[in-house]
This record gives C-alpha cells, sequence and structure tokens, in this order.
C-alpha cells in the first residue's frame, strides 16, 4: 500500500471522480442548456491512454478508489475496455460508475463480470411524464429497466435524485419506496448551481432539512446511521426496509471537512473541488511530455492549495464567480 498523501488541512487524498466525456444523451435542466452546447472536439479530451498513465500515477499516491462519471460515461466509444483497464491498476480497490442508466443495461452482465463495486443510477422521477420534463428527453422507461437489471444482478446500487422546487417534491416518497423492496441506498441532492447558464444561481429552496422533514413526516420511525467515513450523504433507515435513504447537502457544503476525493474533468483539468474551477491543467502537463516525478510533483503542490471547503473554493474562482458551469463537464 503506498502511503496516504494529506493535503494542506489534514485530509487524505484516496478517491478520483474521473469524467471519461462531456457529452451526454440526456439534457437534465439542472446540469445542461437545452441547446446552443458545445460538446469539447475529441483531441481536447483526454485519451483513455492518458487517463489510464494518470490513474496509475495516482494509485501510487494513495487512491484507491475511482469513479467514472461524465457526461455520460456510456456515450464514449469502448468504455467498456477502458474499465477494464482500470479494474486491472494495482491499488485501486474500487470501480465505481455514475450513469443516467439510458444506454447501461446491455452492459450490465460485463459490469458485473468486471467487478464494478457499485453503480449509482441518477433518477429523479418514477413517473414518465416528470421525466420528460426534468431530462428533455423521453427515456424513461430505458432508465427504469436499467435499475431492474441491476436489482436482478444484485450490483450494489445508490439512486441520485436531486430534489428541486415545483419539480419533483412529489416523488420524494415514491423514490424512498424503492427501499422497501430492494436493497437499494436512494440518496436525495441539494441541487446546485452547475446548470451551465452562466448567471442563474438558485436560491435553493429544497434544503438537506426540508428533505429530512419530508421523510419524517412521512416515516416516523425514520433513524440516523452511521455514515462512512468521508461520506457525503447523511443515512437513514426506515424501519422493515431493505434499502435506506441519504441525503447529500451539495450546496450546503456540510461533508467538506473530511473530503478525500479530487476530480479530473474530460478536459484533463484537475479539481480539488466540486466549487473551484480548475487547479491544475495536466493534459498539458502530459501532453508537453512531463516525467511521472514532475506529475506527481504537481500534484502534490495541488493537494497542498485546497480550499477548507467549498465557500473558500467558490471565493477563489478565477474565471466565473459564482460557479456556474454545466456539471456535464464536472462530472457531479
Ligand atoms: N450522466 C451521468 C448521470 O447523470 O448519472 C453522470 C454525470 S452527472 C453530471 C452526475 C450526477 O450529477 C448526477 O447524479 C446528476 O443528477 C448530478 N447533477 C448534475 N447537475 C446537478 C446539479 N445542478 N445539482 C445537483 N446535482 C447535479
Ligand atoms: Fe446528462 Fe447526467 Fe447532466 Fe443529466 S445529469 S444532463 S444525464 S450529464
Amino acid at each position: 500500500m503506498p502511503d496516504l498523501i494529506y493535503d494542506n488541512h489534514g485530509r487524505p487524498i484516496t478517491y478520483l471522480r474521473l469524467a471519461v466525456t462531456d457529452r451526454c444523451n440526456l439534457r437534465c435542466f439542472y446540469c445542461m442548456p437545452a441547446e446552443g452546447i458545445r460538446y469539447l472536439p475529441k483531441q481536447e479530451l483526454l485519451s483513455y491512454e492518458e487517463m489510464l498513465r494518470l490513474v496509475r500515477l495516482m494509485a501510487g499516491m494513495g487512491i484507491s478508489k475511482v469513479r467514472i462519471t461524465g457526461g455520460e460515461p456510456f456515450v464514449r466509444k469502448d468504455l467498456m475496455y477502458f474499465l477494464k483497464q482500470l479494474k486491472q491498476i494495482q491499488g485501486i480497490e474500487a470501480v465505481n460508475i455514475t450513469t443516467n442508466g439510458v444506454l447501461t443495461t446491455p452492459y450490465i452482465p460485463e459490469l458485473k463480470a468486471l467487478g464494478i463495486s457499485s453503480v449509482n443510477l441518477s433518477l429523479d422521477t418514477f413517473n414518465r411524464e416528470r421525466f420528460l420534463e426534468i431530462t428533455r428527453r423521453d427515456e424513461f422507461e430505458k432508465v427504469k429497466a436499467c435499475f431492474e437489471q441491476l436489482m436482478a444482478h444484485q450490483i450494489p446500487t445508490k439512486i441520485n435524485a436531486v430534489v428541486m422546487e415545483e419539480k419533483n417534491t412529489e416523488d420524494i416518497i415514491p423514490l424512498a419506496e424503492l427501499g422497501r423492496e430492494h436493497p437499494v441506498s436512494v440518496r436525495f441532492i441539494e441541487e446546485m448551481p452547475f446548470n451551465g447558464e452562466g448567471s442563474h444561481y438558485p436560491v435553493l429552496v429544497w434544503t438537506h432539512r426540508k428533505i429530512l422533514e419530508r421523510l419524517q413526516a412521512h416515516y416516523p420511525g425514520l433513524k440516523k446511521v452511521q455514515d462512512a467515513p468521508h461520506a457525503t450523504a447523511h443515512s437513514y433507515q426506515v424501519p422493515g426496509f431493505k434499502g435506506d435513504v441519504g441525503i447529500i447537502a451539495a450546496f450546503s457544503r456540510t461533508f467538506c471537512g473530511s473530503c478525500n476525493r479530487i476530480r479530473l474533468t474530460a478536459q484533463g483539468t484537475l479539481k480539488t473541488c466540486l466549487y473551484d474551477d480548475g487547479v491544475l491543467d495536466l493534459r498539458n502537463l502530459l501532453r508537453s511530455g512531463a516525467s511521472d516525478e514532475s506529475l506527481a510533483q504537481a500534484l502534490k503542490a495541488a493537494y497542498m492549495q485546497r480550499a477548507k471547503d467549498g465557500f473558500e473554493a467558490e471565493q477563489k474562482r478565477k474565471f466565473h464567480h459564482p460557479a456556474s458551469e454545466s456539471m456535464s463537464t464536472i462530472g457531479g
């Protein structure tokens, strides 16, 4: 096991979230504008080989868990080839995927065989009309089928649902109910300002407190359970449920004190906080012939300048303030 590397606030860095593309087959309104999206030209994306080199290097620096995200990961060609290579990297103990589920179902047996640790399925409603309204695409049936197949293959699954005023608050209980019969974690996420619309910055109505109140009102026996170390979700158990429910205070940023994660955007920019605007251009370093040693030094230097929390990171942004880019370029 390599020695862990700690940031300037004493937090170990052990978890990489890797966006393999900025492209997506849905247009969730809280993530992307309906039209006028300029995708990155292919040569501006990191190649799989470049990503694998960076993950190998990071694995030698204490990263043991990788989450594949995007854009929609399954939109990128040959994703399964990449996942297989990733699984072989020494030191990487867990590979997880976040997906919208539209293209995922045919790959589920392979994901199972490969030993993918868990799948986060993004699903904000179990109602076809509201799904269309939120994602601007009529793909609910495919996502539902994906959920059913994940359950049938016993792949550890979490549902991610962004809670939005006047959009899906009536879905909170029906989504939580999935845990009654299925061993699934249903996590409700505060909406963040990353919709790619520039100036828009939502006033948050559905805070983590309000989501909890809704759950408590419906499930009076709701019990707090121990959260895993570094977890972003506060987890709760409904008596008699096979699964659990969680709340992620992504906008209120209650979890920064134990944050162990870094992000790599599809164009190879390192983010040491979801709310910063990129702290290191790794693609440029890679393509200008940097050695592993100098890459490692640049990473360590970035870790030592990490903002203590998402509020400080947002304050320090060089480009757009407040944060407003599309989540599809960050990966969530
Ligand atoms: N396309 C994949 C998906 O939707 O699962 C992976 C990428 S998506 C950007 C990752 C996660 O970010 C999804 O669960 C999505 O709901 C969440 N997300 C996107 N925009 C968000 C926002 N403005 N606020 C909160 N969560 C957001
Ligand atoms: Fe696509 Fe995921 Fe963003 Fe929805 S949240 S538009 S599925 S990247």
